[in-house]
């Protein structure tokens, strides 16, 4: 099993704070990965390290066999696109221009010729999100759950390799959530596109991810599936969170939390 992304000792500090406190971890390609663990634990800072977009760290991270130090951006972005937490303002923009914009690392710098390949590229990814239909709208005229899928086709159109999500559903309605949960587990499936993603649903990291790693207070806790990471026990020791796991008539585990541990 080849490792996309590699991080041996990885080390971020923030405002003369450390936050990730030498983190091992590597992510298999082809594999849906998911970070989970409480508010603050530094999942962010993890996801956005790995991306490449914190170059103030110690340690090593490798994309693809390569130190992520030796990338340029525009390599950078030829292999990996994010979608972050925190979403760009789009004032003005219709959804195809702002799709548009992900295909920047693939047109040269200083040139505004896009070609075929630029166009095939943006359509396919307003496909595969399913924002075709709203393509010539303004972006902030559309609905939480349409501009989320917006920003997934910005991604998609850079056609990566491996795509890293931060809280993709934090908003969205439940309907709105599957969706997108839904979109990610087919690039996965049918494009082969490894995916690592923040998620802050439990419930979403033992249906839709192959593998967890567990982080608590910038440190990894566990790593492993589903199954093996989120026990009721670990999940009471690192969330202090009393569950208790049922199995669904799909056949998928699902945590229902009971009450605060010692209350
Ligand atoms: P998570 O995504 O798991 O909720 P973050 O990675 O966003 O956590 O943050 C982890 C910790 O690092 C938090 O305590 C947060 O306040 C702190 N932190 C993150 N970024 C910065 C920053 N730029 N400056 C200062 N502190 C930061
Ligand atoms: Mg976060």
């Amino acid at each position: 099993m080849s490792a996309v992304l590699r991080a041996a000792g990885l080390t971020v500090s923030a405002a003369g704070r450390e936050i990730l406190h030498g983190v091992d971890i590597e992510i298999p390609a082809g594999r849906r990965t998911a970070i989970i663990g409480p508010n603050g634990a530094g999942k962010t800072t993890l996801l956005r390290a790995l991306a490449g977009l914190n170059p103030r760290y110690t340690g090593t991270i490798e994309l693809a066999g390569r130190e992520l130090h030796s990338y340029t951006a525009r390599e950078l972005a030829r292999v990996r696109a994010i979608l972050p937490q925190e979403r760009a303002a789009a004032a003005g923009l219709t959804v195809r221009e702002l799709v548009a914009y992900g295909r920047f690392a693939h047109v040269g710098q200083f040139s505004l010729r896009t070609g075929a390949a630029d166009r095939d590229a943006v359509t396919w990814a307003m496909e595969t999100a399913h924002v075709s239909a709203f393509a010539e709208r303004e972006v902030h005229t559309l609905s939480g759950g349409e501009r989320q899928r917006v920003f997934l086709a910005m991604a998609l159109s850079q056609k990566p390799r491996l795509l890293l999500l931060d809280e993709p559903t934090t908003y969205l309605d439940i309907a709105h959530q599957l969706r997108v949960m839904d979109i990610i587990s087919q690039l996965n499936r049918i494009h082969g596109m490894t995916i690592l993603m923040v998620l802050h649903d439990m419930a979403h990291a033992m249906q839709y991810a192959d593998d967890i790693i567990l982080v608590r207070d910038g440190s990894i806790a566990a790593t492993g599936t589903p199954a093996e990471v989120l026990t009721e026990e670990r999940i009471a020791a690192v969330f202090g969170v009393e569950v208790e796991i049922f199995t669904n008539s799909r056949g998928i585990r699902v945590p229902s939390p009971v009450a605060l541990v010692g209350e």
